[in-house]
């Protein structure tokens, strides 16, 4: 049983489509499943084909979305980059940009593990300096923060209208409400293998019209910096593009078929449920056992149902003890990442086809006896 926040279990149906032979990439039959693809990722973003986004998906894994943003949105180098850091995975980002793109990040951190962004010192700092990216983790998974996107990208837009909006939604796509067009958000990562219920190995994110035309801009400037090939949204976007449209399909590499059919399958399942509701409701029942009934403190701080509703970080006195013993009962659950607390605390996946109240009793079972 797969507990952890990620990769999840998947459906039988989505791990048996997996075993098909491939299609030709550029073919009807597959450009048919691609497109319908693209089009349910709009339903989850939230996003209109008039708004003139682009849903992309690619090779790779929620990572590739980090070196999306340093390869395609920073075309001079010279940006200047606004990261809002609530845990390890926030890091992550500024450790990519910062060591290997060689950007300029400024970094405002929660004061506390497991606490939000403060919004007085955002509103200074905006006030302050003109960011040409801000970029946000809509829930960070070391710590279980889940960032009001909306709120954070409202107050950046009224500072400063031009900035792009980046998230990470990698632990939060297809478990929290993502309106990418309402909340005027330009460019947000995910991957497959998280709450959408798929395997690893598709790098799924979605770009507004304005951080397009940014991409898709000509330039000769010599002193641009180099950029790798196969990250290139401007070799990528006539591609997906032409599978959206239909038709003729331009070929710039080939997708992982077999991955893609899955996703389908997955994405089908995601949106024949209520996913936001169950997943809200799951999280706030178990952290109220959690918390209520075990006495035991969340990572997170503030409110339980203002938590990430993808996982459950749990302060508990034994956790190498706790995750062997679920192991011995073939229960995975994860442990600790965030550097500051990492060996004082459990995850629990919330996500995926096993994150049932049956499963989740089992494992606070467990725990209590
Ligand atoms: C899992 C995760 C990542 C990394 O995704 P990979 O698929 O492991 O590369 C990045 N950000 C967040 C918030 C995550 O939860």
């Amino acid at each position: 049983m797969l507990l952890i926040p990620g990769p999840v279990s998947c459906t039988d149906l989505v791990i048996d489509t997996l075993g098909q032979d491939s299609l030709t990439h550029t073919g009807p039959r597959f450009a048919e499943t691609f497109k319908r693809v693209l089009l349910n990722l709009r339903k989850i973003f939230n996003s209109s084909k008039e708004s003139g986004s682009l849903p992309l998906v690619l090779a790779g894994s929620g990572t590739l979305g980090f070196d999306l943003v340093g390869s395609n949105l920073c075309p001079t180098g010279k940006e200047k980059l606004l990261l809002l850091s609530t845990g390890y995975f926030s890091e992550e980002l500024c450790e990519c940009l910062r060591e290997f793109y060689k950007l300029d990040v400024t970094v405002l951190s929660s004061k506390q593990v497991g606490g939000g962004i403060d919004i007085v010192v955002l509103q200074e700092m905006l006030q302050e300096t003109k960011y040409d990216l801000v970029l946000m983790t809509h829930v960070d998974t070391s710590t279980g923060v889940l960032n009001d996107v909306e709120k954070l990208s409202g107050l950046v837009h009224s500072h400063s209208p031009e900035s792009l909006i980046v998230v990470d939604a990698v632990c939060s796509l297809g478990c929290e409400s993502i309106e990418f067009d309402k909340w005027g958000l330009d460019f947000v990562f995910s991957a497959s293998q998280k709450a959408l219920g798929a395997p690893p190995g598709l790098s799924i994110s979605i770009i507004s019209e304005r951080a397009l035309r940014l991409v898709l801009k000509e330039r000769n400037d010599v002193d641009a910096p180099p950029r790798p090939y196969f990250t290139s949204l401007r070799k990528w976007v006539p591609s997906i593009q032409s599978y959206e449209l239909g038709g003729k399909v331009h070929y710039f590499a080939t997708p992982p078929i077999q991955l893609i059919l899955s996703l389908d399958v997955a994405l089908k399942e995601l949106l024949e449920t209520d996913y936001v509701t169950n997943h809200l409701s799951r999280s706030n029942w178990l952290k109220m056992q959690v918390v209520e009934e075990m006495k035991l403190r969340l990572v997170t701080l503030g409110p339980v149902e203002k938590t990430a509703h993808g996982l459950a970080a749990i302060y508990v006195s034994n956790p190498s003890e706790v995750m062997k013993r679920l192991q011995g009962i073939d229960i995975d659950i994860a442990g600790g990442i965030h550097p500051a607390i990492r060996t004082k605390y459990i995850r629990i996946g919330l996500m995926g086809r096993d994150a049932t109240k049956e499963n989740l009793l089992k494992v606070l079972e467990d725990y209590v006896n």
